[in-house]
């Protein structure tokens, strides 16, 4: 047995409540080296008494990855309160238990002694990680707003270029607004998406707005407060939730704060406001726009033009908490998207949740991390973060050829082991964003392997997000090409593309639950031809997910039911499935046509 691999940890992602009076507890052990894992488990005053440590309840291994094993059980409504630790036998005959002290060999004298036990003190409901149930049933779609709709030329910025004239550069602006988006509101409704999430609205000098000016009020080139009222309300009677962007690191450098940090210096009642590290603030010009050296200041990245903000000042978390509140208690927004979350302090996040709060019953935050995020899912700060790593994995294998097909399992098994199950339910999953190159792009133009890659994905845990024009074939590279104008003439939009969207949204939504709660099994991953089969379960749903990633066609059984379909042939007994594609299929348990 492999001991140094097991591990466990109380409170955290490995023992949690899941429901009120269900609790997750996980362990995890080198891969394929342990063949059997239970749990001992009981009320912490009543070891002696009842000696329940004679009891065993079975562990299911769920899940791995190309080091560890994952393996959970559900304990639940009897308790309060728990002791436990975990009897492990490996496949070299080996029979341990493992509690808050380590290892010991499985010992009547060591099962016998209190202390010995992992515990969770008391199933605290107030500590429970808790999410919107209406956000597990959210397919988000991602609004640039400079590049969705003109819907007002009125409040059309200076130089305003016509409408898609061109591939964007970083400093145009094509007029885009949202009156433009109320305008298309029935064409997302038709689209079956139900969540809009927003970049930037708030007044501010860029086209991408992460600069912020104003944060209390809507960007005069993209309307005004009313029209975004108007909006909300608009979405709301349409059941579509509405999520902004808000930019809490930083600040534009056109801000009045800022402006009165460059005229009166240390002076200024604002210069507490930011990381100011040498009066005057000063920078010399980089290359580009956005880069510079020799900052006497804590910026964004290398970005002058964003000066970090000192969320540790009572001054400045009373300014942002008030705007979390403002556009919740006014607007009634449904969640907020945290921009470059990670670099900002915990301290002020556990603020900003409760704000968020008191503000709203079922509010949803999303925050903008790219790497492992546990200590912002702990239920006190954030729901979920733009699972980057997640999708990046599929990506990787899929499209980029850069990892192999059990890597890219091992990888995806991995990142749902670093959070809770009802985080996972919850996590942004996106394809492509204003911040990276379009799915189509990387994918080289190819709409076959782009489906196939949308598939696999919307059958995934976590809620898919959609980056607006990916369903009518908008291309784009890294930003700021990505940022393109939306076409809206239909003769140029590729129309079989947005029915194949428009489809698979509306399988994710007709299979909410089992895709969404239900547990997810690798049936088959086989590097040599190339063909993936996945299951998610719950209850009596099944849903199989069948891909042909390989160059050559794959004879499998005929099944009975399939939701959608690319390059499949249906035989009388079989189905033979072409290179990039793909059958989802949905089963019953009772019927026995396993792929
Ligand atoms: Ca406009």
């Amino acid at each position: 047995m492999n001991t140094t691999a097991i591990y466990h940890r109380p409170e955290s992602e490995f023992a949690y409540l899941y429901e009120k009076d269900k609790m997750h507890i996980r362990l995890r052990t080198a891969r394929q080296d342990v063949r059997h894992v239970q749990l001992l488990c009981g009320d912490p005053y009543t070891l002696y008494k009842e000696a329940w440590y004679q009891q065993r309840i079975e562990m299911k291994k769920i899940l791995s990855t190309d080091l560890h094993d994952y393996w959970q059980v559900s304990v639940g409504a009897e308790f309060r309160r728990l002791s436990y630790g975990f009897s492990i036998e490996s496949y070299d005959g080996l029979h341990v238990f493992y509690g808050d002290h380590g290892v010991y060999p499985f010992e009547q004298q060591y099962l016998e002694m209190n202390n010995n036990y992992f515990r969770m003190p008391y199933f605290q409901e107030a500590d429970r990680f808790k999410i919107p149930e209406w956000a597990k049933e959210t397919v988000w779609y991602q609004i640039f707003p400079e590049r969705f709709a003109n819907g007002d030329p009125s409040n059309d910025p200076e130089g305003v270029l016509p409408w898609g004239l061109k591939n964007p550069d970083r400093q145009d602006f094509f007029g885009g607004d949202l009156q433009g988006v109320i305008d298309h509101l029935d064409y997302l409704v038709d689209l079956g998406i139900n969540g809009i999430y927003f970049c930037p609205i708030f007044e501010a000098y860029s086209n991408h707005k992460y600069d912020t000016i104003d944060y209390l009020a809507i960007d005069p080139a993209f309307g005004d407060n009313d029209t975004f009222k108007r909006l909300v309300e608009e979405c709301h009677k349409r059941g579509i939730k509405v999520m902004l962007d808000a930019v809490f690191n930083h600040m534009g450098d056109t801000s009045h704060q800022w402006l009165d940090v460059i005229k009166n210096g240390k002076d200024s009642p604002f210069a507490d406001w930011f990381h100011i590290n040498e009066f005057p603030v000063n920078y010399k010009e980089g290359e580009n726009f956005e880069d510079a050296y020799d900052i006497t200041y804590d910026v964004f990245a290398f970005t002058p033009h964003m000066p970090k903000l000192n969320t540790e000042n009572p001054d400045v978390q009373d300014y942002l908490l008030k705007i979390a509140r403002y556009w919740i208690e006014e607007f009634d927004i449904d969640a907020w998207r945290l921009d470059v979350a990670n670099e900002v302090s915990h301290h002020f996040w556990k603020k900003f949740r409760q704000a968020c709060d008191d503000a709203k019953d079922d509010f949803y935050i999303l925050g903008e991390i790219w790497h492992s995020s546990q200590r912002w899912l702990q239920g006190d700060e954030f729901h979920a973060v733009m699972n980057y790593a997640f999708t990046d994995a599929i990506i990787e294998y899929f499209v980029k050829d850069e990892i192999s097909m059990t890597k890219m399992v091992s990888e995806l098994n991995n990142q749902l082991m670093l959070y809770r199950e009802q985080t996972n339910q919850v996590q942004f999953n996106i394809l492509d964003s204003h911040d990276t190159p379009r799915l189509l792009t990387l994918a080289r133009g190819d709409k076959d392997l782009m489906r196939q890659v949308m598939a696999f994905t919307y059958l995934q845990q976590g809620v898919p997000c959609l980056y607006y024009g990916d369903e009518i074939g908008l291309t784009g590279d890294m930003d700021p090409d990505c940022r393109k104008c939306m076409i809206w003439e239909e003769e140029k939009q590729d129309r079989d593309l947005l029915h194949f969207t428009r489809s698979l949204i509306s399988i994710r939504k007709d299979n909410q639950k089992v895709l969404s709660e239900g547990s997810l099994s690798w049936n088959w991953v086989s590097e040599e031809d190339g063909l993936i089969i996945f299951e998610r379960e719950l209850g009596a749903q099944r849903i199989i997910g069948i891909f042909n990633t390989g160059d050559d066609q794959i004879t499998l059984s005929r099944p009975d039911s399939i939701l959608m379909e690319q390059f499949v042939q249906l035989e009388d007994e079989t189905m033979i499935i072409d290179n990039k594609g793909f059958a989802i299929v949905k089963v019953n348990n009772e019927e026995s046509n396993e792929a």
